[in-house]
């Protein structure tokens, strides 16, 4: 008889320093079931293919792992939505690098920042982040998701409002591989509210009506050092911003939600500060969600290294 009980998917974008293997057991030290990675350095364009080696040694890694759905998050240089064009074709050519290596990697998801452009007319903006996507996917066969996150709307930045999510959605041709990452601090500091159990669900209804929960795929946890509706991005540790506890209360023990993996994006020199955040996390949870998930965050503490 099998007994048992589902995750608490929890994680946090992990380093791979010293190879894509090694984000594995960086994650496990701290209890991370979920994680995220980048698969290449995140600030260059250029990148070497990945080697035969490379691939089993990270899918060895993964088979032996209590890690479950691996996220990627792709470079931030990467924009889609430009209105220079000599900048959308490299985006577009990079992020096709991108999910092919998700592909051979096996990676269900990757979580693209859909652009900005301050001189188009938004509409064109979010047809052109659409087409571009269009393009990625039919040069790119296979099952990875392209995950839209949800954006702070800072400065020239599009997609901090669902509807902008829902347009760009709408206007794909393959809409099957293309879903929604939800970052807490981005979507607060766009305005939407979680700080009361009211609050809360109506931006939950707002995001079903406008975009549909069967398109999340994937929540960014991060508190926010700056006000509701601010534009600013800016991530704080859990409990510690402008969000507070009573939002993460409210979402981690939100059965909508368990299955989805949910990672950590807060300040941190090393993964001490991450374990603490989902010890944080941890805290927030009500015995019943307790008796319902198993909770693979460690206890104890780990070392911190020095700062310097
Ligand atoms: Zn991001
Ligand atoms: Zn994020």
């Amino acid at each position: 008889m099998d007994t048992k009980r589902p995750m608490l998917m929890l994680g946090a974008h992990i380093s791979i320093s010293g190879g894509l293997d090694q984000a594995f057991s960086r994650g496990e030290s701290i209890g991370c079931t979920t994680m995220q990675i980048f698969t290449k350095s995140n600030r260059q364009w250029a990148c070497k293919p990945l080697t035969k080696q490379e691939i089993a040694a990270f899918k060895k890694a993964w088979q032996s792992s209590f890690i479950q759905d691996v996220v990627v998050h792709a470079a931030y240089l990467i924009n889609i939505a430009s209105a220079n064009p000599e900048v959308v074709e490299k985006s577009t050519n990079a992020l096709m690098q991108e999910l092919s290596r998700c592909e051979q990697l096996g990676i269900p998801y990757l979580v693209l920042h859909p652009g900005s452009n301050k001189t188009s007319p938004k509409q064109k903006s979010l047809a052109q982040i659409a087409q571009q996507l269009d393009k990625v996917i039919e040069s790119v066969p296979g099952n990875t998701m392209i995950l839209l996150e949800t954006m702070a709307g800072q400065g020239s930045n599009l997609c901090s409002q669902f509807e902008e999510l829902a347009t760009v959605h709408k206007t794909l041709k393959n809409k099957t591989r293309v879903g929604i990452c939800f970052d807490t601090c981005h979507a607060f500091a766009a305005g939407y509210d979680m700080r009361t159990q009211q609050a809360y669900e109506s931006t939950w209804q707002l995001f079903d009506q406008i975009i549909g929960l069967e398109l999340l795929k994937v929540i960014h946890v991060n508190d926010s050092k700056k006000e509701l509706g601010s534009r600013v991005d800016r991530h704080e540790h859990i409990g510690e911003g402008k969000i507070g506890n009573e939002s993460f209360s409210l979402l981690f023990n939100d059965k909508r939600f368990f299955s989805i993996p949910k990672i950590l994006e807060t300040p941190k020199d090393d993964l001490a500060e991450d374990l603490k955040n989902m010890q944080k996390i941890v805290s927030l949870l009500r015995p019943e969600t307790k008796n319902e998930l198993e909770i693979k965050v460690v206890e104890r503490e780990v070392e911190a290294k020095s700062k310097q």
